[in-house]
């Protein structure tokens, strides 16, 4: 069973693997780095060697990364297309360094560009990504978005329009619970969960998926508000959280929900109980 939760990097990214020993998870997600700022950061041979050593010696089966928010495929503004190039290029980079299998990337924003116009600009830009690191095998996962505001990626339809037009087996996906049902996916039930994740076979394929992160949502159905709820205790309730615990045990899945007191071990603990 691959289960975990988005670790700290606060000290360092070699403090995440003491949190997640402290959790007793095998699968973990972190930031390679500050992921408010521009500002690169490299992961140079030793720090790369010392962290896969430690994966190794933990067992730890996946780790993965979130690439920045400040990152807006889809820009064709030429200083932030350029800058979102760079940043994306640098995530792969140290996620290769690090020994880490794939970035989950939210797909951009279209800002004021036509929606199919803005997801031609950023295949193209995940396209000049690819080529920038082919001699790496690090995936970016795209992730499904709530679709606040005129960020892509609200259906699986336009995951796979953007995917379709990049054609690299370096793409792969993550599919967000909170985000989901906030786009407007009824995921409340089994039955709805279960129709939902068929569509995505549908249009996506399942095989194709790379992680889940599975978070409960303060917002709506629909609402198109992206804020993680504690599982259980939100808009959307036990019943995907149980199917999908019960139904892809070999699929990572990380909780990123707040981390204040012991709500982690609390969260993991009533994921566990789904599957005794
Ligand atoms: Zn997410
Ligand atoms: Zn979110």
């Amino acid at each position: 069973m691959l289960l975990g939760v988005h670790c700290s990097i606060s000290g360092g990214i070699i403090n995440a693997f003491d949190e997640a020993q402290k959790l007793g998870i095998n699968t973990f997600q972190i930031f390679t780095k500050n992921q408010r700022q521009w500002r690169e950061k490299e992961i140079d041979d030793e720090e790369g060697q010392q962290i896969q050593a430690r994966q190794k010696e933990q067992k730890v089966k996946i780790i993965f990364s979130h690439s920045s928010y400040l990152i807006n495929s889809a820009a064709r503004d030429k200083a932030l297309h350029e800058k979102s190039l760079k940043a994306l290029t640098g995530e792969l980079q140290r996620c290769d360094q690090a020994g880490l299998a794939f970035t989950v990337l939210h797909p951009g924003a279209a800002k004021d560009q036509d929606p199919e116009k803005a997801m031609e600009q950023v295949a193209k830009s995940l396209n000049q990504v690819l080529q920038n690191t082919s001699d790496s095998e690090v995936k970016i996962a795209l992730e499904n978005t709530a679709g606040q505001g005129t960020t892509l990626g609200r259906s699986f339809e336009e995951l796979k329009t953007i995917a379709d037009q990049v054609d690299n087996d370096r793409i792969v996906f993550c599919f967000d619970t909170c985000h989901a049902f906030s786009a407007g996916y009824d995921i409340r039930s089994k039955s709805g969960i279960q129709e939902t994740l068929d569509q995505w076979d549908e249009v996506i394929g399942l095989d194709r998926l790379a992680a889940f992160h599975l978070n409960d949502s303060k917002g709506e159905l629909g609402s198109h508000i992206d804020r993680h709820e504690h599982i259980g205790h939100g808009e959307i309730g036990d019943a995907p959280f149980e199917y999908i615990m019960q139904h892809f045990p070999d699929i990572p899945k990380v909780i990123e929900t707040p981390k204040k007191d012991d709500w982690d071990e609390k969260n993991l603990e009533r994921l566990r109980s789904f599957i005794n």
